[in-house]
């Protein structure tokens, strides 16, 4: 479980992830958190009432971003056999003692694999679902408070992940939305809904080469936002930032070898912040943790994380190595230390 306390001055421990937190974040939807390491310059509007928007900053000037604490994720996808799953568990586990204290990890196994995962790898680490299920036809978001158990054959329910104490899940990712037609809609509702049901969230945005050719990259990229943000009320906004952690992942990036620049990484996460800041609140803006994913591996995952807007790592293909998955985990004491923490 992630309990441990920030590293620094950080008031709220964003994945403290017991079933009681897990329901009281439920009930209350109020779990605030606040940043020292950020700074806005500029002017601070006031929250918007229910349906309102707050008056927006022209910038956040971000000195450290998201809650402080770097986060990264294992997405092993639709990869393992009973075999390699436990081989992968065993050499997590004896990183464990390697792994930099201050950062947040968590690994995707598949669902089959899930409950043997939890089971057997260590609490530093906590686990993630890949997907879970909403109807595509709920348009009253009262109706994201409904079950969504039933007669929907093949899916996973929020509600079951939340019954197995699993604290995370990773909603919308670019596999899911090219191969399977999820929709920016679709992927916000199943956020509301996680959300209702005490899940933290990792939502995958990001364009394709193509988008990012002709120049569209930012239009995407905010329409994918702007249908997370419609569907969270403003109760949940209220603790967004410690429940919320956004995943860029470029799609030409993902699986390709082919990593971003740092230049165009933090041009994005940057850019993101500020649209939180305008269409959500600042304090989202300065709480929310933003990772980057797609190609980073133990040898390049150095130069990104001295950036001062990545806050974490969502890694695909190098977490199915334990080894070179816990060297990505350590690039967080280079990013503390590039940001002077
Ligand atoms: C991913 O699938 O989320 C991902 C980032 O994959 P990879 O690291 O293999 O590019």
């Amino acid at each position: 479980m992630l309990t441990a306390a920030p590293p620094t001055t950080r008031t709220s421990s964003p994945t403290t992830t017991t079933t009681t937190t897990m329901s009281a974040r439920r009930r209350t939807m109020s779990m605030g958190s606040s940043c020292a390491f950020v700074r806005a310059t500029k002017s601070r509007g006031t929250r918007g009432s229910a349906g309102g928007r707050r008056s927006a900053p022209s910038t956040v000037r971000v000195v450290s971003e998201g809650t402080g604490r770097f986060i990264v994720g294992g997405n092993w996808k639709c990869n393992g056999t009973r075999a390699s799953v436990k081989e992968l568990v065993q050499t997590l586990n004896k990183n464990v003692p390697q792994i930099e204290k201050n950062c947040d990890v968590f690994c995707c196994p598949t669902f089959l694999h899930l409950p043997y995962v939890k089971e057997n790898l260590d609490s530093r680490f906590s686990v993630c679902a890949q997907n879970s299920w909403v109807e595509a036809d709920l348009v009253d978001p009262e109706h994201h408070y409904d079950s969504t158990t039933g007669a929907f054959t093949g899916e996973i329910s929020a509600e079951m992940l939340e019954d197995l104490e699993v604290p995370f899940v990773l909603l919308g990712h670019s596999e899911r939305r090219t191969l399977l037609g999820e929709t920016d809609e679709i992927v916000g509702k199943k956020v509301a809904h996680a959300r209702y049901h005490g899940l933290s969230v990792v939502v995958c945005i990001g364009e394709s080469l193509e988008e990012r050719e002709n120049g569209t990259t930012f239009d995407v990229i905010f329409k994918q936002l702007k249908a997370v943000a419609k569907e969270i009320d403003d109760r949940e906004h209220s603790s967004w930032g410690s429940s919320v952690v956004i995943a860029y992942e470029p799609i030409w990036a993902i699986g390709t070898g082919k990593v971003a620049t740092p230049e165009q990484v933090q041009e994005v996460h940057s850019k993101i912040r500020n649209w939180l800041a305008e269409n959500v609140s600042e304090d989202v803006a300065k709480a929310t943790r933003i990772q980057y994913g797609g190609s980073v591996n133990a040898s390049n995952c150095a130069d990104l994380a001295k950036l001062s807007d990545i806050d974490g790592f969502l890694v695909g293909g190098a977490s199915l190595n334990g080894d070179d998955f816990a060297a990505i985990c350590n690039a967080s004491s280079v990013h503390y230390k590039a940001v002077g923490r």
